[in-house]
């Protein structure tokens, strides 16, 4: 039976006020009743948290412990609302049902940019680049909202620059869109007494706060003195029970420290319930090369964020290493190419007459789709693929194909001035397909 969304929200409202009188003991009975709602909506997420609820001793229990007894009450039934009821079990299956309709993905949350302005000029940031010149209009953003809405999204995620830079609009978006969870990555200097009051008023606004490290790290980068403004900042967000979660970028400089569980415990003791990791990505003309983690310094944060995880009442995420856990990457790759898509760019084109003189030796037995490069005899390739092969070549000899059938993606990239001659690379695919298929 299908329940319709009103009713959905009117039971899990209740359930909320049952939870909350005793919260640790009637979890197990609330996630219950969840999965009876959810179908197989987050089935992983739900049994991993069926899991931990019952164990006391796992960090996880003692983090959900602390985010129920320790946030403003008020705010804590909103986040509710719109993150996990709004954003998750009404939103998905909303956004299933246009992803069908639609036949293009509808992402579960939608980030945005309100300025590329910002009031730091952080080592290696591109955001000094662009300067306060890309602007998002209070409308543009309210139209993105409500749109997404229409969808079924109800996650709203602010990058910048700096977007507390547009701290009224931001709030004033809040208000106005009182049904969505609001998240925004700041580096918190603008944070005070008045802005955490409207925090607490508008209740659906959670700051992910960065931080380099302790503080010759942090004011290495950030400028004498952010430390010490972030370290105000949440203590105001602590003190008033707003929730708040950290965002920490790793360099080959910063790696140690920032991955220490000193710094860990320092992060749960200024009441972060959340930490994001990212590792520095060099962008534009200032970029600095060498701030870039090296492949060991890469693979420790992978096993590291796991161990914090394990063992720490923090939620701890890494960006760029925590990519099985959301189905792969959520930029791109994923849901990007609906199947009509991929059947519209494979669906040969060439009229009798072109293909008849379509007559390039390398690609005999292939014909073109709207876009792509597809195989249709593979008997008159000296390669080992099969019918349905498909990709793009670049005129320097990068090349991209996908094998449905061996379900295999490959990428080979060379600059290479003699085009007519394709030997080596034939050979180094023949060699790969012959060890991997
Ligand atoms: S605070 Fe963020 S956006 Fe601003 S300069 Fe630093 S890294 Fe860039």
């Amino acid at each position: 039976m299908k329940i319709p969304d009103s009713l959905k929200r009117y039971g899990l409202a209740k359930v909320f006020d049952y939870l909350d009188k005793d919260p640790m003991n009637n979890m197990g009975k609330v996630m219950e009743l969840v999965n009876k709602f959810a179908g197989d909506t987050l089935d992983r997420q739900r049994a991993a948290f069926d899991r931990v609820i019952k164990d006391e001793d796992s960090c996880w229990h003692q983090l959900i412990e602390k985010v129920w007894t320790q946030t403003d009450p008020d705010v804590l039934k909103t986040v509710f609302n719109n993150f996990f009821v709004n954003a998750n079990l009404v939103g998905w299956p909303k956004q299933e049902k246009m992803r069908e309709k639609y036949g293009c993905n509808i992402p579960w949350a939608i980030l945005l940019d309100p300025t590329s302005a910002c009031n730091l000029h952080c080592t290696g940031c591109w955001a000094a680049e662009y300067g306060n010149k890309l602007n998002l209009t209070f409308d543009e953003i309210d139209s993105i909202i409500t749109q997404g809405k229409e969808m079924g999204v109800y996650m709203y995620i602010y990058t910048g620059g700096e977007p507390l830079v547009r701290k009224k609009d931001l709030i004033a978006l809040c208000e106005k869109h009182s049904d969505c969870q609001f998240l925004s990555f700041t580096n918190a200097t603008l944070i005070d007494e008045a802005f955490a009051n409207e925090m607490l008023r508008v209740k659906n606004f959670i700051p992910a706060i960065s931080v380099e490290g302790f503080e010759s790290a942090t004011d290495g980068r950030r400028g004498n003195g952010t430390y010490q403004k972030v370290i105000q900042a949440m203590a105001i967000l602590k003190e008033k029970h707003l929730p708040f979660g950290l965002s920490c970028c790793y360099t080959s400089q910063n790696l140690d420290s920032i991955s220490s569980y000193e710094f860990i415990d320092q992060m749960i003791q200024w009441g972060a319930r959340f930490v994001w990791y990212f590792h520095y990505m060099p962008v534009g003309n200032d970029a600095v090369p060498e701030l870039l983690p090296n492949p060991e310094q890469r693979e420790f944060m992978y096993h590291r964020i796991r161990e914090i995880r394990a063992t720490k009442p923090i939620f701890a995420m890494d960006f760029q290493n925590d990519a099985e856990y959301v189905g792969g990457c959520i930029a791109g790759g994923r849901r990007y190419l609906h199947p009509a898509t991929v059947r519209f760019l494979r669906s040969g084109r060439l009229t009798p007459r072109q293909q008849e003189t379509f007559d390039w030796p390398r690609l005999r037995g292939y014909t073109y789709g709207n876009l792509m490069r597809v195989l249709e005899s593979p008997q008159e390739q000296c390669v080992v693929c099969q019918k349905g092969e498909y990709g793009w070549d670049g005129w320097a000899g990068t090349y991209m194909e996908i094998h449905p059938e061996e379900k295999v993606c490959a990428l080979i990239m060379t600059a290479q001035i003699d085009r007519e001659n394709d030997c080596a690379r034939r050979m180094l695919r023949n060699g790969i397909y012959r060890w991997v298929l």
